[in-house]
């Protein structure tokens, strides 16, 4: 809540307990340690590979190391290796127009940050605040041992934003070129003032199609996460489809059994295809809301933002447990088989992202929500 833009804070559900991507990563690095998993670090993948007849899949390292397995997941992020063996091509990154800055700081580091500890000690519970207004939007995340933000504005400024989690830009930066920079919200301004040194991350926003497949032909190598399918931040999900693809691979695969790896990994593709793809168009839908040079669009925006039941209850391990035997008969041939991890009531729609900026381009609106039941409760 600014002068010169419109201001929107929403709080809409009492958030449980949230978690940085550095406290997750350190959770999850753990429990490899807890499991006895062995990790190779600095270790570059540079192409996927399978071999049919030995049941195997591979990734090569820059080295030319073979790593062979029966199953190789490749999660390596965005225009993943492994595009070659499943759709045989890469993923065409088109610009949205737009930058996000984002930056993440423990509550430790801003013991200087006197009107964001005021405000967090007043506020014990976790808080998520978004501002929009013409042609920005700013999220900004607040719990007691962290704070985060991410600040979206037009890519007019330099042009050479990456899609980079080290692309760095001073502080100075990124206020000179917010309009108005100096009458932010507080609590944004008094975090960026107190940012530790490198602490802005600029990530140019780039949107894909979706991709028709993401195993290998003989089912060997399986891609998971911003390998399978990418997502800009406005759909608020990229790293949860991570998270339950990961679930929902581990049991396909346990079900299927060492035996039958293609269809474990191809059972997973077949749950997960379509509540991915959905998503992915809502973060595109949104995005275009956001930034809509119209006032009721943009007031639109942040209540299609909100998690719906069906996303936020889902557990896609026992979404798996439950449907794999049936979607497997489905890809042998033997019967129907319809989703049930989207919206209740959902038809799933076919779309393409040069579909969706050619609707953005003639200014014509979709409401996703309009197709099932998106209610919280
Ligand atoms: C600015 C921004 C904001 C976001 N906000 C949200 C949000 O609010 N909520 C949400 O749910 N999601 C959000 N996302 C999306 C989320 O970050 C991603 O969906 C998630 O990180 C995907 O996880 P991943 O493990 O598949 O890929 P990544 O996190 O990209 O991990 C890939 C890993 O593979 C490694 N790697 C890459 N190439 C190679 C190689 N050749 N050899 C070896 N290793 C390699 C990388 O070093 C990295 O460790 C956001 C994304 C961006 C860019």
């Amino acid at each position: 809540m600014w002068p010169g833009v419109l201001g929107i804070h929403i709080t809409t559900v009492r958030i449980g307990a949230l978690m940085s991507r550095a406290e997750m990563a350190d959770l999850l690095l753990n429990q490899c340690a807890r499991l006895g998993i062995r990790i190779s670090w600095n270790t570059h993948i540079v192409d996927f590979d399978e071999d049919v007849s030995a049941g195997k899949g591979v990734a090569v390292g820059a080295d030319g190391r073979r790593y062979e397995a029966d199953v190789v997941v490749a999660a390596d992020g965005l225009g993943s290796r492994s595009l070659r063996l499943t759709i045989g091509e890469n993923v065409r990154a088109v610009s949205t127009g737009y930058v996000i800055y984002r930056g993440s700081v423990s509550t430790k580091d801003l013991e200087n940050a006197t009107v964001l500890k005021e405000y967090l000690q007043q506020n014990p519970r976790p808080e998520i605040r978004l501002s929009t207004g013409h042609n920005i939007h700013i999220v900004l995340t607040m719990y007691q041992r962290g704070v985060a933000f991410a600040i979206t504005l037009p890519d007019n400024q330099r042009g050479t934003a990456m899609e980079s989690w080290s692309s760095t830009v001073p502080v100075e930066q990124l206020l000179q070129s917010i309009p108005d920079g100096d009458k932010l919200d507080p609590l944004v301004l008094d975090l960026l003032n107190h940012l530790p040194e490198r602490g802005v991350i600029e990530w140019k926003l780039c949107m894909r199609n979706p991709q028709a497949k993401w195993t290998s032909q003989g089912g060997h190598v399986v891609q998971v996460g911003d390998s399978a399918h990418s997502f800009i931040p406005t759909s608020g999900s990229g790293a949860t489809m991570a998270l339950e693809d990961s679930l929902s691979l581990a049991e396909c695969l346990r079900l299927g059994g060492k035996n039958d790896i293609p269809s474990g990994a191809k059972v997973h593709e077949l749950l997960r295809m379509q509540r991915v793809t959905l998503l992915q168009r809502l973060g595109i839908v949104v995005r275009s809301l956001l930034h809509s040079e119209d006032l009721e669009s943009i007031k639109r925006a942040p209540k299609n933002m909100t998690q719906g039941k069906w996303l936020w209850s889902h557990r896609a391990d026992a979404y798996a447990t439950a449907n794999y035997q049936k979607a497997k008969e489905h890809l042998e041939g033997k019967s129907t088989f319809e989703n049930t991890n989207l919206p209740p009531g959902h038809v799933p729609e076919q779309w393409t992202l040069e579909g969706e900026v050619e609707r953005e381009k003639q200014g014509r609106t979709v409401d996703l929500r309009a197709n099932g039941d998106w209610s919280i409760n």
